[in-house]
């Protein structure tokens, strides 16, 4: 039957980067490890962790989720109480959902940095909260930028906001703000600080606690190496949690602003069997040597006099924005235009500049090491030779 010929395209799909060098910031911390690329096909069917569950899927002991969820992810996260969600967005929304709902009056507002993600912005829009966003700065956002965006939402509100939220790092630049003096500047104002941390938890060292923050937020598909949808939620505090947790009126074990369960099956499974390997490469001398790559690589293309790097330098992440003014006079004449650098870095079988990009770009080094991170820059150069731009 023709109908059911058609059904057929989408069946196996190949996925012709996948062996590519990926320096999309997207994916670079959520390439699966190898032992979560068993437990994808392993725990790969529908609700397959729930073999053992007595209602609450935190509570599972069979596969391991209660010892994850209750100790390994809030020691991690230097929390007191964890959950895992199915992304960052969820988890950012759960807080501000439960903040909104059980807040005495209407017509609150959320602070956040002139970065925010709009996953960040639609979960206020969606909770019902405004939005009160710090002026966007000349490089980077400073303690004072919070302190100015707070006085302004309490004199166009009458009152203080529900939320401060911090995009650490942001995911244009990779820079990474003052996150103790920001915290402690919301705290003056007695409000609660959610930190923003998906391109952070599962990448570098973070301890909510240290910060001084009192909510936190990953995503394990683009920084735990997990299939996703995935993600993290840690909070500080015991009255923060339980009118975060709270139960149902109608089932005394399901959370509300959870819909009783959230991450089951693959996602949750992938994202604990590559856990061990996070928590290794996470340690500070790990992400410190993640750093110095990351600097190297920006160093190397600098001296070519042809990429500026926009943002915090030297260089604190492996998340990099540059301007490249070769590759955009080379757009100028090629025969591709534009999309001549996608072209050429497809032969090269490196993966993640967006298609059409050439004078702005982002990128990241994350995980790739000397040989490939030379390689990519090598390329770069070899590029801008090509077309007469060296
Ligand atoms: C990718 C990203 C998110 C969204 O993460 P999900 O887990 O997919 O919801 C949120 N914030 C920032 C800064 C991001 O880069």
């Amino acid at each position: 039957m023709a109908a059911n010929n058609n059904l057929q395209m989408f069946q196996f799909i190949k996925r012709d980067t996948r062996d590519f060098i990926n320096i999309d910031p997207l994916q670079t911390a959520g390439l699966l490890t190898d032992a979560a690329r068993d437990a994808l096909i392993e725990w790969g069917d529908g609700y397959s962790v729930c073999d053992y569950c007595n209602g609450a899927l935190d509570l599972v002991k069979k596969p391991p989720i209660q010892e994850f969820v209750y100790k390994a992810l809030p020691e991690f996260l230097g929390t007191d109480t964890a959950r895992v969600m199915n992304g960052a967005r969820e988890s950012k929304f759960a807080v501000m959902h439960s903040l909104a709902s059980t807040a005495a009056d209407k017509n609150n507002y959320v602070v956040m940095d002139a970065w925010a993600h709009y996953s960040s912005k639609v979960a206020a829009e969606r909770a019902g909260l405004e939005i009160v966003q710090t002026e966007k700065p000349e490089k980077e956002i400073m303690p004072e930028d919070f302190l100015k965006a707070i006085e302004t939402g309490i004199e166009k509100y009458g009152k203080k906001p529900l939320l401060t939220l911090l995009t650490y790092p942001d995911g244009s630049y990779g820079n990474l703000a003052d996150v103790k003096k920001i915290a402690a500047i919301s705290h003056e104002f007695d409000v609660p600080v959610l930190l923003n941390g998906a391109y952070a938890v599962g990448r570098m060292p973070v301890n909510a606690k240290e910060f001084g923050v009192d909510y936190i937020v990953g995503s394990g598909h683009k920084s735990m190496s997990a299939c996703g949808p995935v993600g993290v939620l840690g909070v500080v505090g015991d009255e923060a949690a339980e009118q975060l947790f709270r139960k149902s009126a109608y089932n005394k074990v399901k959370e509300v602003e959870l819909l009783g369960c959230t991450s089951r099956g693959a996602p949750i499974m992938t994202l604990m069997a590559s856990f061990p390997e996070v928590v290794e490469r996470t340690q500070p001398e790990n992400w410190e040597k993640e750093v110095h790559l990351a600097r190297g690589f920006i160093q190397k293309l600098e001296e070519t006099g042809k990429f500026k790097l926009f943002g915090q330098n030297p260089h604190n992440h492996d998340l990099m924005f540059f301007e490249a003014a070769g590759f955009f006079n080379i757009s100028e004449k090629a025969k591709r235009g534009r999309y001549f650098l996608y072209d050429e870095l497809k032969d090269k079988k490196i993966h993640g500049i967006k298609p059409g990009l050439t004078k702005n770009f982002k990128m990241s080094t994350y995980g790739l090491g000397q040989e490939k991170l030379d390689f990519i820059a090598d390329s770069f150069i070899d590029i801008l030779k090509k077309y007469d731009e060296i």
